[in-house]
């Protein structure tokens, strides 16, 4: 298909080249060309298909547009289909009623917006919040829900809880949770077991229903196809005209005769994009929750950087509450998100390579650095975050709320983060160091497919100081002397016998490392959501650097930014106004 005549006239203007995990610089956008010939065209372009992106093609096609949804990998679902599934939608849904649970739309602003609302460690949830985006939420919150049921996602039929919510209001009762039922959970390749299937909750049950009703309504997926570049008319100025796309080194142009959606789902996998936000986000932060089932690379925000898109609530990216940074669940392998574990009969088990020891009691290992140096309570937790009762007595906007909160730091994640005092970023390996009487009690098989060994995620060894030397893997930026892990192991030994750990308070430490062999287990600390990203305004049209919405891209999920809460609920919703707004967007001839 050739250009029409208003783009012929402004070609010459740019798009941004954007490379795997770099970011694309303003000089090399300038040296790219819009295309002479679009290979496809399509209504509306919806890039990603996650949590955002389904709903947003879903409506946009129902709505009377035509549709094309471009996925980087070779399946649907994104990060919301290993999820947890806990959709803490509220505002006044059909279930909320049901149960007599009194909420609003304001009531979820409110709560969503309350600067008093402070974790232990004094981080606050709400306060950064972008009012404009918050109110877009609440009102949409409950039609989302709504329109979810409407299409297949079948609801633990129970009244909402607080599990897995995460800064996602004091009010109210809010979280419902998707049912797998029959569908195939990615992490293990089967279903989920009869008496579990209806009563569970998992991010499948999100997004079977939904992959199902996008193709029933006629959207067209082209998988395996990444999007690299959104074409404009000029770099800051005109309309977006549709994207480029490379699927396994061919390379088609997409037109946009409406507009395309961002739907991208973050950044936390881009190790350059990350760093501008926290620069001790190094190499080694590798064990992404959610990867290798998809991952996070930041290239819907570099795409639409490099038009003149802005970024926007950054502090929601670096505060530290939520499950933004966590502590791993499982030790021994890459992806040790404590609640997705891959199993072998998981599609992408060959990429995962292990499943993990998942660690049930953290008195049975010792954490320590690089050096072999214990650094932390081995007991001590990660962020938390707000939900239903999390400040009680509870008073919208009250100083009180912020002043009764007990500090408490919750640390471990800093401590680990902290480096060796080498001048480098970041904090490096974290092992966990335990004995074969750890593996007894924690009942664990120490070998393939649990464990990591060729990837050098897991090391064992008869003595202690064998170990360290062996501990050998690209993020082990130097060898660990021996000496010191012999040290580490012997001064906690001694206090396992004072029944007084003198260097961190860990709660009186219970057991001895001392029963050959030892082992070495990948603990580092991992990266799961990005809460910061391309400014959005209540539309969710994509905003530039001089405060305008530009005309045709939007945004929504986790690659936009100001709003600070784990996803489920704030990225379909996202979907839900940008599939609606864009369907609504005049056609281009
Ligand atoms: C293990 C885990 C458990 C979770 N549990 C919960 C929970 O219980 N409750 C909750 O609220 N949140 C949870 N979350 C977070 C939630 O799943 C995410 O916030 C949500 O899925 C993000 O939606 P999204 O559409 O922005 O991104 P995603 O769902 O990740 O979808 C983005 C899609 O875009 C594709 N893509 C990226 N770049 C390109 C490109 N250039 N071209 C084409 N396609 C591209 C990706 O491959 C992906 O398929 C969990 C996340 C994980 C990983």
């Amino acid at each position: 298909m050739a250009l029409n005549r208003r783009e012929l006239l402004v070609r010459g203007g740019t798009a941004a080249a954007v490379g795997a995990g770099g970011l694309a610089s303003a000089a090399s956008a300038q040296a790219q060309q819009l295309p002479t010939q679009w290979q496809r065209e399509a209504d509306v372009i919806v890039i990603g298909s996650g949590a955002c992106g389904l709903p947003a093609a879903i409506v946009a096609k129902e709505a009377g547009s035509s549709v094309i949804v471009i996925e980087a990998q070779p399946h649907v679902g994104g990060h919301a289909r290993v999820s947890g599934g806990n959709m803490p939608l509220g505002g006044g849904t059909s279930v909320q009623k049901r149960y007599g649970i009194e909420d609003s739309p304001d009531l979820v602003f409110k709560d969503l917006t309350d600067w008093s609302v402070v974790q232990p460690n004094g981080f606050p949830d709400y306060r950064y919040n972008e009012r404009e985006i918050i109110r877009a939420f609440a009102d949409n919150s409950a039609a989302t829900f709504e329109f979810l049921r409407e299409h297949g996602v079948v609801f633990v039929d129970k009244p909402p809880d607080r599990q897995g919510g995460s800064s996602v209001g004091n009010s109210v009762l809010r979280t419902m949770h998707c049912a797998p039922m029959d569908w195939p959970l990615v992490q293990t390749g089967a279903p989920a077991s009869p008496n579990l299937r209806a009563t569970t909750s998992s991010g499948n049950g999100l997004m079977q229903p939904l992959d199902a009703a996008a193709r029933k309504a006629g959207v067209e997926y082209l998988l395996e196809h990444k999007m690299t570049a959104i074409y404009r008319e000029a770099p800051a100025s005109g309309r977006v005209l549709g994207i480029a796309v490379d699927n396994n080194g061919s390379k088609l142009n997409i037109r946009a005769r409406k507009a395309v959606i961002i739907a991208t789902g973050g950044s936390t996998g881009n190790l350059n994009f990350r760093r501008m936000f926290d620069p001790r986000l190094t190499e080694e932060y590798c064990g992404l929750a959610g990867m290798p089932y998809s991952n996070q690379d930041a290239s819907g925000e570099i795409a639409a950087m490099a038009i003149n898109a802005s970024l926007w609530g950054l502090f929601n990216f670096t505060s530290e509450t939520g499950s933004g940074l966590t502590k791993p669940g499982q030790i021994g392998c890459q992806y040790g998100y404590v609640n997705l574990r891959w199993m072998p009969g998981s599609p992408v088990f060959s990429k995962a390579r292990a499943s993990g020891l998942r660690v049930a009691d953290w008195q049975n290992v010792i954490t320590v650095n690089m050096l072999g140096k214990r650094f932390y309570d081995e007991t001590g937790r990660q962020y938390t975050a707000n939900n239903y009762k999390g400040v009680d007595p509870y008073s919208y906007g009250s100083y009180l709320n912020a002043k009764n909160v007990r500090f408490e730091p919750n640390n471990w994640i800093n401590a680990a983060m902290a480096g060796i005092g080498d001048g480098h970023n970041g904090g490096g390996a974290i092992w966990a160091i335990f004995d074969a009487a750890a593996v007894e009690r924690e009942k664990w098989d120490p070998k393939p497919p649990n464990v990591d060994i060729e990837g050098g995620f897991f090391f064992s060894a008869d003595t202690v100081s064998e170990l360290a030397r062996k501990i050998q893997m690209k993020y082990q930026r130097l060898p660990m002397p021996p000496q010191n892990l012999e040290e580490t192991v012997g001064r906690y030994n001694g206090f396992v016998g004072q029944g007084r750990d003198f260097d961190f308070g860990k709660p009186r430490p219970l057991y001895t490392i001392a029963k050959p062999p030892f082992y070495a287990a990948w603990a580092t600390p991992v990266l799961h959501d990005t809460r910061a990203g391309l400014r959005i305004n209540g539309r969710c049209q994509v905003v530039d650097l001089n405060g305008e919405a530009i005309a045709g891209p939007y945004c929504g999920g986790e690659s936009a930014g100001g709003f600070g809460m784990h996803g489920l609920a704030r990225c379909p919703s996202q979907g839900f106004i940008a599939g609606r707004n864009a369907h609504a967007e005049s056609a281009r001839v």
